[in-house]
């Protein structure tokens, strides 16, 4: 089978591979509409998880079942899926202490196109498939199906990390595709003001669709300043890390209140440390809880994101500015996920 691939740090291209194998409790995939992510970026060019040598790319994608082993109960070929891009091992020690996301180690149930060929292939792999896969629900439209797989559940996730409660004041830094879906996650969670880093006017319209209702451009000085301007000095009750750098982190903690929680879900492609400032860290007293986290995968979140959406609440039409047709073009999306002209959100490929 044909995929599109990593080969090396650096370089990718379209490789040959033998189509993967199903175990008893696996399933086999064919795609039907796949999305590149700004984590392949991080994983290519920046080589931030380390060399990878001619890896299948992609994990945001859905799907038509090929094939599925033996024991899986509730999945038959010819069924169309959801896929997350995290697909942990359900029965491992680490799901069952409640870090489903790092079952076989951290960051480990993130597979696809870091530990194994991810989904821009002419077929997939999914481990545990029941556990894995979910239905893809009536109402929601297979060229928004692959937004669920990474771009809704990390986006939300931010908004879990930062404990965001009715009326929480709430700052996103980054609105791309996952901060846009952060801003989503915290205005249904009850955020009251929800402010919106970023400076892109395509992603400023998208964040004041999802529910922010001030937009501060990071090029116009250091957040924080912004922030505290804005609230007369007292800072935020949440902070999201959606973008950005290791040095986000400084002025994430000093936006924020004391006792205030910050969920990150940036992925930190460069950088040794991350700093944390002293003084507005409360000289390490000021009980700032900085949480970052992969989000979790499987089938029950899918399920649940994608009733969102089937019922109307979550409308991810806005997240996607780029659509292709057929299978070769998941190259061109991923380039310009590179190259991030300033109209893109995402680009969707429909095979
Ligand atoms: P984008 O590159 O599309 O968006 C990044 C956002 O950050 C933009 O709004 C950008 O503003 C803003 N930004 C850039 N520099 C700064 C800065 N110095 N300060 C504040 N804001 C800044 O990325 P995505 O939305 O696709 O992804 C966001 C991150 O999430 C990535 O690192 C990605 O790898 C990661 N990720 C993490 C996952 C997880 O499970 N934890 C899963 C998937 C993705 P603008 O462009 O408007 O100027
Ligand atoms: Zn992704």
């Amino acid at each position: 089978m044909k995929g599109f691939a990593m080969l090396k740090i650096g370089e990718t291209g379209w490789i040959e591979k033998d189509r993967p194998k199903c175990g008893p409790m696996d399933a086999i995939c064919k795609p039907l509409a796949l999305s590149p992510c700004t984590s392949d970026v991080h994983t290519v060019w920046e080589g931030a998880i380390g060399d990878r040598h001619n890896m299948i790319l992609g994990h945001e994608g859905c799907g038509e079942v090929v094939e599925v082993g033996a024991l899986v109960k509730d999945f038959k070929p010819g069924d169309k899926v959801l896929v997350p891009a995290i697909t942990p091992d359900w029965n491992s020690l680490e799901a069952q202490a409640g870090y489903s996301m790092h079952s076989g180690g951290m960051l480990a149930g993130w597979k696809f196109s870091n530990f194994k060929d991810g989904v821009f292939g002419e077929f997939f792999h999914v481990n545990d498939a029941d556990g894995n896969l979910a239905h893809l629900p009536d109402g929601v439209e297979v060229q928004y199906a692959p937004m669920l797989s990474d771009m809704v559940p990390t986006g939300f996730h931010g908004a879990e990390l930062a404990d965001v409660q009715y009326g929480d004041s709430v700052l996103v830094i980054g609105i791309g595709p996952v901060g846009l879906m952060s801003v989503a996650g915290a205005n249904l969670r009850g955020a009251s003001k929800l402010y919106a880093v970023g400076s892109r006017p395509a992603c400023i319209e998208a964040a004041k669709f999802y529910g922010a209702t001030d937009i501060i451009n990071y090029k116009n000085g250091p957040i924080d300043k912004q922030i505290l301007d804005l609230t007369h000095g007292k800072g935020v009750d949440k902070v999201i890390i959606a973008g950005g750098t290791v040095d986000t982190f400084d002025e994430a903690v000093k936006s924020l209140k004391a006792g205030g929680k910050i969920g990150n879900v940036n992925y930190l492609g460069e950088g040794t440390y991350i700093k944390i400032p002293r003084a507005e860290w409360g000289v390490g007293m000021g009980h700032k809880q900085i949480n970052g986290g992969l989000m979790p995968g499987g089938r029950l979140r899918m399920e649940k994101l994608g009733s969102l959406v089937a019922c109307g609440k979550l409308d991810l039409s806005k997240l996607i500015t780029h659509k292709f047709n057929g299978f070769e073009n998941v190259e061109k999306a991923l380039m310009l996920m590179k190259d991030k002209p300033a109209d893109l959100i995402k680009p969707v490929v429909i095979i």
